[in-house]
């Protein structure tokens, strides 16, 4: 049985898991990582295949959250200093 420390199996876990967010570069072949949109190589364009942009949807969806939120917040402060003081 090989014998390992405890050292070389996170050195082992840290090598698979680079290995598996890594694919190869289809203009120079060489390793990248899978979110990066440019190669740090050849600066040849990438398909990123983790990260995706926010669809329009969506960003829609959280403006209107974000508004509806801080206009809460900022009518919660203006009833407090006209009634409250
Ligand atoms: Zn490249």
């Amino acid at each position: 049985m090989k014998k390992t420390t405890v050292y070389e199996d996170r050195a082992e876990k840290r090598e698979r898991d680079r290995k598996r967010h890594t694919v190869a570069c289809p203009h120079c072949g060489k390793p990248v990582l899978d979110h990066m949109e440019e190669c740090p190589y050849c600066k040849g364009k990438l398909e990123p295949t983790v990260y995706t942009p926010l669809s329009d949807a969506r960003i829609r969806k959280i403006r209107i959250v974000t508004y509806t939120v801080g206009g809460l917040i900022a009518a919660g402060i203006i009833v407090y200093l006209l009634f409250f003081r």
